[in-house]
């Protein structure tokens, strides 16, 4: 097989940047929402809901950008930015309650086309996955094992229940790598968010944008993306030479 020489350089300067002498990629932590599922449109429909709701002035496609916070730090955000005070605790447990119902009123979200393909090639090579996601929403957890069959064992999923700081902080992936049993030169990040790129690219973990919805590519690569795919259909065909250029 053809080594793509993208894959060499954004793989050469990974390692530079990080002082890794090698990689070997064991472990691959995928994010959920936007990378394997297409639920963003919903999600940002059942926020702008609430927002509307309570009074809160939102931008056109702003949470786009805030995906990946966990939901209590998206309330604790638009109350500081719209009120000047922080959300109390009972606060970001109600509000992020109407919105999960919100969401859960709304169509059910498809599995992202090219998803599944992703994950075989990473099974079939015997990369572990670990499901690593800022939400809450078990409408759409519990769904993991129907649509996408064999791909995340029960132990090897990190949603915003087991973590102090949500993304853009690195704390979701570095527990997934505790998980997984690797270090940031064995790991591969898959992400659609901005603030989800930022928190890969932190970790040190080799951090591939999969650019699925609405916000420009410039943004994924701003936050520290090392590759970024234009769609998960574009990420499905390559990955098997990616994981050769990554061995
Ligand atoms: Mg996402």
């Amino acid at each position: 097989m053809i080594f793509n020489s993208v894959y060499s350089v954004a793989i050469e300067s990974w390692k530079r940047r990080n002082f890794y002498g090698s990689c070997h990629i064991k472990a691959a932590l995928i994010d959920m929402d936007g990378t394997l599922y297409d639920s963003m449109p919903l999600h940002s429909q059942a926020w702008e809901r609430l927002a509307q709701e309570e009074g809160l002035h939102t931008t056109p496609g702003e949470f786009f950008m805030h995906e990946g916070r966990t939901g209590a730090a998206t309330i604790d955000l638009l109350m500081k930015r719209e009120r000047g005070r922080s959300a109390t605790k009972s606060e970001q447990q109600e509000l992020y309650r109407r919105k999960t119902e919100y969401f859960r009123e709304l169509p059910s979200p498809k599995p992202m086309p090219g998803a599944r393909t992703m994950l075989d090639h990473l099974r079939l090579a015997g990369v572990s996955r670990v499901l690593v996601t800022g939400s809450g929403q078990n409408s759409l957890i519990d769904r993991l094992d129907t649509d996408f069959p064999e791909a995340f064992a029960k132990d090897m999923r990190i949603t915003s229940r087991d973590v102090t700081h949500g993304k853009p902080d690195p704390e979701p992936f570095i527990k997934g790598m505790a998980l997984a049993c690797t270090e940031p030169w064995q790991t591969m990040v898959i992400e659609n968010a901005p603030l989800g790129v930022e928190a890969g690219h932190a970790s040190g973990a080799f951090t591939v944008a999969v650019n699925t919805g609405p916000i420009p590519a410039a943004e994924l690569e701003k936050a520290g993306a090392d590759i970024v795919f234009p769609s998960m259909a574009a990420l499905a065909e390559a990955m098997p030479s990616l994981l050769l250029a990554l061995r």
